[in-house]
């Protein structure tokens, strides 16, 4: 069976209806755990435009400091969370080939108009991994 699952999260509350999966995955393969979040690098001009110094800095200690959360919940130790600055489906494909992964687990929403065209993450991931890819349905959101 699996022997380390990388969870791949954008730290949304998305990410509570994945938790219980990944925790229920993870009890029932005895699997290690480690989670990835990526922060996507602005184009430079928008710093100067924003009027903001190093935003990319303080999305970076942000963060990291959600990970935390996510990771206690999760018991995950601080050498197996990752946080990461590029392109998303780059930067999980690559620590999941580190770490040896052997399954990759994501959320997936239900996709319809430009959306679907552009394509999603979890659909980048499922492409490009060379393991095993779980992509949760999550629930659609509800209009206010
Ligand atoms: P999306 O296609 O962008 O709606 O995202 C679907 C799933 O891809 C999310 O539920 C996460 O599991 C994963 N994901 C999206 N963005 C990120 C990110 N920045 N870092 C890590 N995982 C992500």
């Amino acid at each position: 069976m699996y022997k380390h699952i990388l969870f791949a999260t954008d730290l949304t509350e998305d990410t509570d209806y994945l938790i219980a999966k990944v925790r229920a995955i993870r009890g029932f393969t005895g699997a290690k755990l480690s989670i990835i979040h990526v922060v996507e690098p602005l184009p430079g001009y928008s710093y100067a435009y924003l009027g903001i110094e190093d935003i990319e800095g303080q999305l970076v200690t942000e963060s990291k400091q959600s990970m935390e959360k996510l990771a206690s919940q999760l018991n995950v130790n601080r050498a197996d969370q990752f946080v990461e600055i590029g392109p998303t489906k780059t930067k999980i494909l690559k620590i999941a080939g580190e770490v040896g992964a052997d399954l990759i687990i994501c959320g997936s929403h239900g996709r319809h108009g430009l959306s679907l065209l552009l394509g999603s993450t979890a659909n980048a991931i499922l492409h490009g991994a060379k393991c095993d890819v779980l992509t949760v349905r999550l629930p659609e959101e509800q209009a206010s």
